[in-house]
């Protein structure tokens, strides 16, 4: 029995198109606080916390893992809040990986991980808009969009982006969307996933809360017009599918490889995988679960 490098679960999502991977979370809460965050309906809303003896039930799970399994750290907390920076788990966690041969795809909207290049093999940063203003509403404690690109374009590794979520009326406008691609593509991402807004009861009353003039257009389109898929309200497919395939189609214009995430369009599959662990290098053969 694993503890805590799990096999990815993806809150149970019949949609979810990941391939096998383990997914491993130094923190539990988040102190980024973005309004949209689904993981707060599971754990709670709470500042980023170390999770208890977490490198010494780390080493105890390594050693039953198979290394050929992709690790992504995190997919549901960040690995890069600002606690970090001084507690250095994340780091930790990254140096017991890497000496066992364990390949990591890094995913998060922190900007923490320059310095830890060298410790991971690819890399997914979250950028939900390019507007400073709009992301301090939505993403509060979150390193601004400039600075997330700017952290991006100084790795020199495969890497891409999540545009993740894509909120109506909020960061839907395809002109901005289209710059926001630009702009990845120019720092070097060669993937995109996109993924639109699914309102869960917790965040739903956060989002209501700090965009007022939106409550109404939102309920009607996410608890009317919309479907329920395993515990999320989602848009109705009429709506999403049109948005997600003009964005992928603009995003293979610009040269880079997309998908899209727990949105049930399998031809917007545009990647060898929708997540980006093909970014990550091929199992070398060096890996082992034992120290070297
Ligand atoms: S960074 Fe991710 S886990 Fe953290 S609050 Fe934002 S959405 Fe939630």
């Amino acid at each position: 029995m694993m503890d805590v490098l799990r096999p990815f679960d993806p809150w149970k999502s019949p949609l979810c198109t990941c391939p096998p991977k383990y997914s491993l979370h130094p923190y539990t809460g988040c102190t980024h606080y973005c309004l949209y965050c689904y993981a707060t309906s599971y754990v709670g809303r709470r500042p980023s916390r170390p999770k208890k003896e977490f490198l010494r039930r780390l080493r105890r799970d390594l050693m039953r893992a198979d290394p050929s399994i992709p690790v992504d750290m995190s997919t549901s907390s960040d690995p890069y809040p600002p606690e970090e920076m001084v507690l250095g788990l994340t780091r930790a966690a990254l140096e017991e990986l890497h000496s066992r041969g364990f390949r990591v795809l890094l995913t998060t909207k922190g900007v923490g991980f320059v310095r830890d290049q060298g410790l991971f093999g690819a890399l997914m940063v979250t950028i939900t808009t390019l507007d400073g203003q709009l992301a301090s509403k939505l993403e509060p404690f979150a390193p601004s969009p400039s600075s997330r690109l700017d952290a991006l374009a100084s790795v020199d590794m495969r890497k891409g982006v999540r545009v993740d979520p894509i909120i109506p009326w909020l960061t839907d406008d395809f002109g901005q969307l289209k710059e926001l691609l630009r702009e990845a593509r120019d720092s070097g991402a060669e993937h995109v996933v996109f993924s639109t807004y699914k309102a869960k009861p917790d965040n739903f009353k956060r989002m209501v809360l700090s965009f007022p003039d939106l409550a109404e257009r939102w309920r009607r389109l996410y608890y009317e017009e919309g479907i329920r898929i395993g515990g999320y309200r989602y848009m109705p497919a009429r709506v999403r599918y049109p948005m997600l395939r003009k964005v992928v189609e603009e995003a293979l214009k610009l040269g880079m490889t997309a998908s899209t995430c727990r949105e049930g369009f399998r031809d917007l599959l545009r990647a060898p995988s929708c997540d980006g662990t093909h970014l990550l290098p091929r199992p070398s053969g060096r890996a082992t679960n034992a120290v070297l």
